[in-house]
């Protein structure tokens, strides 16, 4: 796992909630097993016992094996059967568990399961605490227990929306939308292994706008900066939703097409380079840009593919710009691989 991935490090703290939570539970839960069983409720005492053993695998299987077990559905479930059981046969001391069992639910299950979950948990409550209280007490119980719902619901549903809205602005390049370099490691790793284990061969296409800085210097910077944002927008026209598009530099735009051989990527990065030099910008800037494809081989690792893609560029820009060069073959070929496209017009 990267550190520096962002979708990964939310997904990390993510895990560490389900973690603590299962953990705390369990060591919170387990004496409760004795003191039922010492009073003879054998049949909650043994739901306790699957409610901790569940407990326990959640936290192994996060520990040693990154996987979240059940989804925590378990725990849910089990949860509301034992407090549900536990307050018909124990009255109040069992319905003080439901009020955190309601507030972990929210963070152990998807928004939609966990609503789902307590508006049923709520429902059997409410039933047995009819049947176990006095009206007056059966009333505060229900509009207790559905207070707490809705508030860490409220709250449960703020923190997801603000974990989606952290990765989105840590993924993605403020100015185009497109995706920043904080994931190319990875999704160029994830493409490779592809490569390794199915034999499905992806492609990458970098794309450099020509002169760019001339642009700046004669429009200045903000109109560079709208130059920068309606070629992504052209770019984006003409991708796949499968395909994904980096800004990995000012001016320097990549595109990785999953499941796509170097002669369809060529094509597809001669339309780009045409989608951008077709027609003028706004305030009539006319743009041209440079590319550099190639496919992934075997055995290779991210950065020499990427290498490889930045040779091919490299190539373009020296013959020229406005063109396309591609290249097969490893690294130590390069020069004699090279295979230009498009020329200039
Ligand atoms: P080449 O054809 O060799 O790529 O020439 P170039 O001028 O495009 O390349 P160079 O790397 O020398 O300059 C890139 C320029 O891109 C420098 C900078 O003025 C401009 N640039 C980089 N990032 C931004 C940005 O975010 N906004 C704007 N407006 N310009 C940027
Ligand atoms: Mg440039
Ligand atoms: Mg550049």
């Amino acid at each position: 796992m990267s550190a520096s991935n962002p979708t990964l490090a939310v997904l990390g703290f993510r895990r560490q909630i389900f973690y603590h939570l299962h953990f705390w539970a369990f060591i919170a839960v387990a004496p409760l097993v004795l003191v039922q069983w010492s009073q003879g409720h054998v049949l909650l005492a043994t739901l306790l016992v699957l409610f901790c053993l569940n407990a326990i695998l959640v936290v192994v299987f996060l520990r040693w094996r990154q996987t979240y077990l059940f989804k925590g559905r378990l725990f849910a479930i089990l949860a509301a059967v034992c407090a549900v059981y536990s307050t018909a046969i124990n009255g109040y001391a069992g319905l003080y568990w439901s009020y955190p069992a309601i507030a972990a639910i929210f963070f152990l299950l998807s928004l939609r399961e966990a609503s789902v979950s307590n508006v049923v948990f709520i429902a059997a409550m409410a039933g047995v605490s009819y049947a176990r209280f006095d009206e007056a007490d059966f009333w505060r119980i229900v509009f207790s227990l559905s207070l707490t719902g809705i508030f860490v619901m409220v709250f449960a549903w703020l923190v997801g929306r603000l974990q989606a809205e952290l990765t989105r602005l840590a993924t993605t390049d403020p100015l185009t939308g497109c995706l920043n370099r904080s994931q190319l490691a990875d999704i160029l790793n994830s493409k490779i292994q592809t490569r390794e284990r199915y034999e499905r061969v992806s492609s990458l296409i970098l794309i450099d706008l020509d002169h760019f800085k001339k642009v700046n210097d004669r429009w200045g910077h903000v109109a560079g900066d709208r130059v920068l944002r309606e070629a992504a927008i052209r770019l984006k026209r003409r991708l796949r939703d499968s395909d994904q598009l980096f800004r990995i530099g000012g001016e320097e735009f990549m595109v990785v097409l999953p499941e796509t051989r170097q002669k369809d990527a060529e094509s597809l990065a001669y339309q780009l380079l045409t989608t951008i030099s077709a027609g003028p910008f706004q305030e009539d800037i006319q743009v041209t840009a440079s590319a550099g494809v190639t496919e992934v081989i075997k055995g290779e690792t991210w950065s020499t593919w990427l290498n490889r893609a930045d040779q091919a560029l490299y190539t373009a820009k020296a013959r020229g710009r406005n063109r396309l060069v591609t290249v097969r073959g490893t690294l130590d070929e390069v020069p004699s691989t090279y295979d230009e496209l498009a020329g200039a017009s």
